[in-house]
């Protein structure tokens, strides 16, 4: 038999998953670890201990002679602080130590981490502990343990934490009204997410010369390239050599840390592509996507690349998104949003969809707010991107069977037809219950949700927190009405049709890329928040709060924390893009008056005055914008309030922003290339 590619992958090598776990513990410390995962049994000291021998050995095994604990702070990407496994026993020689102690918990210094002002109240001080429902791994000589992070007075300082109660509170919700629909078996219910990742890659050497990509992640200037995306030609075409060399590197990468890197392809913009990981428990899946965005980056770095995951790199052409695909499971292996043989009279699944569709339609806000920040508010309501504006594609057939449902009617859903496909296809293909005419913020998808707004660059945790809380809110008030009902199997029904009717509005099958979607939407009454600034001052609404508090997720301080950085860190991102713009331009100013003073010389004395006054004019326009940006910038410093200055950002900066780009991009189009300070669109896109 010949080599497999497969042969030596080492899938989740370096990962202390169950396997490991299996071969490094003893079976009681094993099945107590199990326990905790399961059933969130706490773990033992005596336990700890043996888990913090059996990851030593393993790790140095495997080459670390580091560890770190790995958190997630409100920055939205991860930390880690290196600490040796050696230390001096005195008579010249050196021992290895790893204790439980070091093992849970950690006192990294928190001080320069965004808190929303939370610590300047509290001790400064903030703690990691290690969090044993995800797995550790190695990466770069280094133990890596996935913790949580919170202060001294236990208020949540990252994003794990959060996510991780949203887990309980979905499990306990969910258990409570598997039973009311007679399931004495489930033990647990887990949200499972795959987070499927877009990116562009460019080459290194082009990046480099640009500040705006270095120091912001995107292009703020640039004229279009006379070729765009308009032949889609890119989608899904033949992936070139050094592309395929990029991704098989990144997917043995993964495949080590025991990501199932499953889906590759080129996206719709040149230079764009996508990978889908297997989904997994969403904790995983999130400590995953983290780790996946790292590995990208540097895998990129070794092919002399660069791996851009801003939402928005270039205008013109597609955004990057993460399509959060979510789910709920049973211990026991079924999927609850699963339709089954007969979705007319699968009532855990209609209960399930009712429950998703009403807590969408009360909590639109909030999952608006998760995804609302600077860069995906260039991308969202653009160029295959979801409008802002918050619904959610059932497929037709859904829909049919939800207006049954609401009008008492009988339902003429003809189940498990078959696609007519021509004669040319051979096989019979069962029709899906959903095309993929995907154009809300939420579509299903089958047997789960695919939440399509979150932008390329996010951390996963806030969407699925969010969505895992929404439902545990729904199934709770579900729960709270049959555990009293004298006849829950009527009132259940009722409550599916109740559910339904009052939410029917959030359910829209039409194209939202449409203009007369934003009209239809407003007749229904759907929120239509266009911007982030327009967005976060809805987060601590009072509805929002008392979701959030009593679903155990945070307390009314720790969201008005994390208010507080999301304002901050848009307020942030402006101010160095409007910097890193006013720098550029002056460049192009230097620039142009060199390749005007070159013209000048030349001696067709038509063409010259020609181009020298196209140049002139737009010189002026843009150096008078650029005086009125710099004014701006100036004037923002006066703001002590990031509420206030998130607004003036909004509609004074960026704005100015914009009429600057104009002028700058006109200039770009008469002045010649080599003349031009920073490599164009046509370099960027179409290199790699
Ligand atoms: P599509 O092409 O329809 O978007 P895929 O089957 O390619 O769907 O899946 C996209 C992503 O959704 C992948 O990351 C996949 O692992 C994930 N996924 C599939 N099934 C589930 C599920 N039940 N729960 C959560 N994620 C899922
Ligand atoms: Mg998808």
């Amino acid at each position: 038999m010949g080599a497999s590619e497969f042969d030596n992958v080492g899938f989740g090598s370096l990962v202390f998953n169950r396997t490991a776990m299996k071969k490094y513990l003893s079976s009681e410390a094993y099945k107590a670890w199990d326990n905790c995962v399961q059933q969130r049994q706490v773990l033992k000291n005596e336990t700890a201990s043996e888990i913090a021998e059996a990851m030593k050995t393993w790790a140095l095994e495997h080459g670390a002679t580091h560890y770190s604990h790995w958190f997630q702070p409100l920055t939205g990407v991860t930390a880690e602080k290196h600490e040796g496994f050696m230390i001096p026993t005195g008579d010249d020689g050196f021992k290895l130590e790893f204790t439980s102690k070091e093992l849970i918990k950690g006192e990294p210094d928190a001080s320069s981490f965004p808190s929303g002002g939370l610590r300047s109240t509290f001790e400064a001080r903030g703690y990691s502990a290690w969090d044993p429902t995800s797995y550790a791994f190695i990466k770069d000589r280094t133990l890596y343990i996935p913790t949580v992070f919170f202060s001294y007075s236990g208020e949540a300082l990252d994003k794990k934490t959060p996510l991780l109660r949203s887990c309980d509170e979905l499990n306990k919700q969910a258990l409570r009204v598997l039973r009311l629909l007679g399931d004495k078996k489930t033990k647990s219910v887990t949200a499972n997410v795959g987070a499927e990742q877009e990116y562009f890659l460019i080459r290194k050497e082009l990046f480099n010369r640009r500040t705006d990509l270095r120091l912001c992640g995107r292009t703020i200037l640039g004229a279009p390239s006379p070729k765009g995306q308009e032949l889609d030609d890119h989608y899904y075409g033949a992936i070139k050599p050094e592309v395929s060399k990029f991704m098989k590197d990144l997917n043995r990468a993964l495949w080590k840390l025991g990501i199932c890197s499953k889906t590759e392809h080129n996206e719709v913009a040149p230079a764009q592509f996508e990978m889908a990981p297997f989904f997994t428990t969403a904790n995983r899946a999130n400590d995953e996507n983290q780790l996946t965005m790292e590995i990208m980056r540097r895998v990129a770095d070794d092919h002399n690349l660069v791996c851009l995951l801003h939402e928005k790199p270039f205008a013109g052409t597609n955004g990057s998104g993460k399509h959060v695909n979510w789910s709920l499971s049973t211990d026991g292996g079924e999927n609850l949003f699963s339709p089954g043989d007969s979705p007319a009279s699968n009532r855990r699944f209609l209960l399930m969809l009712a429950a998703f569709i009403k807590g969408v339609d009360e909590y639109s806000e909030l999952l608006r707010c998760s995804t609302a920040y600077a860069g995906n508010d260039m991308r969202l309501g653009g160029l295959e991107a979801p409008p802002v504006i918050i619904s959610v594609f059932t497929g037709q057939y859904l829909e049919n069977l939800i207006d049954s449902i609401i009008n008492n009617s009988s339902f003429e859903g003809s189940e498990g037809s078959l696609m007519e496909a021509g004669k040319a296809v051979l096989l019979r293909i069962p029709k899906d219950l959903t095309d993929r005419n995907r154009t809300s913020a939420l579509a299903y998808t089958g047997n789960k949700f695919e939440f399509r707004m979150p932008g390329a660059s996010q951390s996963i945790a806030s969407p699925v927190t969010y969505l895992n809380v929404i439902m545990a809110r729904e199934l709770k008030e579900v729960a709270d009405a049959l555990e009293c009902s004298e006849n829950p199997e009527e009132d259940l029904n009722a409550l599916i049709r109740k559910m339904l009717k009052e939410h029917r509005r959030i359910v829209f099958n039409g194209n939202g890329y449409d203009g007369h979607w934003a009209e239809e939407a407003k007749k229904r009454g759907l929120k239509n928040l266009s911007n982030t600034a327009e967005t976060l001052p809805e987060y601590l609404s009072e509805k929002n709060i008392k979701l959030l508090t009593e679903g155990g997720i945070y307390t009314v301080t720790e969201m008005q924390g994390r208010d507080e950085v999301h304002k901050q860190k848009y307020c942030s991102v402006v101010l160095i893009e409007a910097k890193t713009m006013i720098k550029m331009l002056h460049e192009i100013f230097t620039s142009v008056a060199l390749f005007s003073s070159e013209i000048s010389k030349a001696s067709d004395m038509v063409l010259n005055s020609a181009i020298l006054s196209a140049i002139d004019r737009e010189s002026k326009e843009l150096l008078d914008n650029t005086k009125k940006l710099e004014g701006l910038v100036e004037k923002a410093s006066e703001y002590e309030d990031n509420s206030s200055l998130m607004v003036f950002c909004s509609n004074e900066i960026y704005p100015q922003m914009e009429k600057c780009r104009k002028s700058a991009d006109a200039l770009e189009k008469l002045t010649k290339s080599d003349f031009w300070p920073f490599p164009d669109y046509t370099e960027l896109l179409f290199s790699v």
